[in-house]
């Protein structure tokens, strides 16, 4: 009698501890930030009419609609979007570089774009022409490119960016489900450091939240 008297404790006991830990994992993954694994690609938005003339990353085409990349901005025809994931790296969340480097995207610029070295218009010939930075948002033209600089400096919004190289990611989840979550984002050490962190659900209501994700 004893005996079963026992281990009936024992197995509540441990019946409880594993309700508990499993609890304080579910806890903890409410918690988590996820992040994107930028070297699977590009996140790909179907575009139906392109805002301005746009020309495709890969085959260089004048393109009316196709796929845009909400991340880093590159434009491609609908067909090379598994291509354009292999050639071209997406926009960095986090990186171990110890300066910020440019992220050039080849054509498509901001219209009305002026060359950083010559301060003419850039990117104005109807072609996949010039060059601008994900980051700082500045435009060069491809003969002016090597003269500039290879760090970056976030541009004139930098104070609301979070620089890569104080993101550190990790890698969770078990087997086949891995993926990445943030687990520290150290101060650039930058005056008015003042990040414009934007939270919305992308899933819930009319989808605004997407678009406004999209815009940002
Ligand atoms: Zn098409
Ligand atoms: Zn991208
Ligand atoms: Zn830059
Ligand atoms: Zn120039």
């Amino acid at each position: 009698m004893m005996f079963f008297y026992v281990t009936a404790v024992g197995v509540v006991f441990v019946f409880t501890v594993f309700i508990t830990r499993l609890c304080r994992k579910l806890r903890q993954r409410h918690y988590e930030i996820p992040a994107r694994d930028v070297s699977k690609g590009h996140r790909w938005c179907m575009t139906d009419i392109f805002p301005q003339p746009t020309y495709c990353a890969i085959s260089e085409n004048h393109i009316l609609h196709g796929a845009m990349c909400d991340y880093c901005g590159i434009c491609v025809e609908d067909r090379y979007i598994r291509q354009a994931d292999q050639k071209f790296r997406c926009k960095d969340l986090a990186s171990k570089c110890e300066y910020q480097k440019h992220h050039w995207i080849h054509g498509n610029l901001p219209l009305s774009s002026q060359c950083v070295i010559c301060g003419d218009d850039c990117g104005n010939l109807p072609q996949l022409c010039d060059y601008w930075c994900v980051w700082c948002n500045r435009a060069v033209h491809e003969k002016c490119c090597n003269q500039l600089p290879d760090a970056c400096d976030l541009g004139k919004y930098r104070q609301y960016i979070i620089p890569p190289n104080c993101v550190r990611l990790k890698l969770v989840g078990i087997k086949g489900r891995r993926h990445f979550i943030v687990e520290s984002v150290k101060e650039p050490g930058m005056v008015n450091w003042n990040p414009l962190i934007v939270i919305a659900n992308r899933k819930s209501g009319n989808g605004d939240g997407e678009v406004m994700l999209q815009v940002v």
